[in-house]
């Protein structure tokens, strides 16, 4: 979905809506949407250089690295981003200062929507994802996911602690 950056006016731009994304359309592995995006978007002008403020509510399953189980992720995000045109960017005499905030560029007039709001979620995507936060994991003897239920193992996993915290001092 592409907007029409000749649309946007001095009065700037709102566009709001929802769709529906495929599931391969996340970075992170075992991620995928249990939900449609919604997304709310302001689009202002300064020249060349166009911000987009905005909200994007969606709901995405992740995968516990602790646990390997699969768990919900409630996205309510906001943003504020930057977008430069390709061939200002490009060009020698260079007036954008990339680290000013965050950017993201655009080419014919036209800026691709979903890629922004895509990159956006990703964004927010914790690196490592974990359940909750205590997340009990997986005993390393058995495989026995310990959020659900305990194994013979646990007095051997409380020596090893003992053991290792001896160890540190
Ligand atoms: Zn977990
Ligand atoms: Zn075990």
């Amino acid at each position: 979905m592409f907007i029409d950056t000749n649309k946007i006016s001095e009065k700037g731009l709102i566009v709001s809506n929802s769709f529906s994304l495929d599931e391969d359309m996340l970075i992170e592995e075992n991620a995928f949407f249990l939900d449609d995006l919604k997304y709310y978007v302001l689009f202002n002008r300064d020249g060349d250089r166009i911000q987009a403020k905005g909200n994007i509510k969606t709901v995405i399953s992740l995968r516990c690295v602790k646990c390997l189980d699969d768990f919900e992720l409630n996205i309510d995000l906001n943003f504020d981003i930057i977008l430069f045109p390709v061939n200002l960017v490009n060009s020698e005499s260079n007036s954008i200062s990339l680290d000013e905030m965050e950017y993201i560029f655009y080419d014919d007039n036209r800026v691709d929507l979903i890629k922004i709001l895509l990159e956006q979620v990703n964004l927010f995507i914790p690196y490592d994802p974990i359940c909750k936060s205590d997340c009990k994991g997986i005993c390393p003897n058995c495989g026995t996911n310990l959020n659900h239920a305990k194994c013979k193992c646990e007095n051997s996993s409380k020596e090893l602690n003992f053991l290792f915290n001896k160890i540190k001092r």
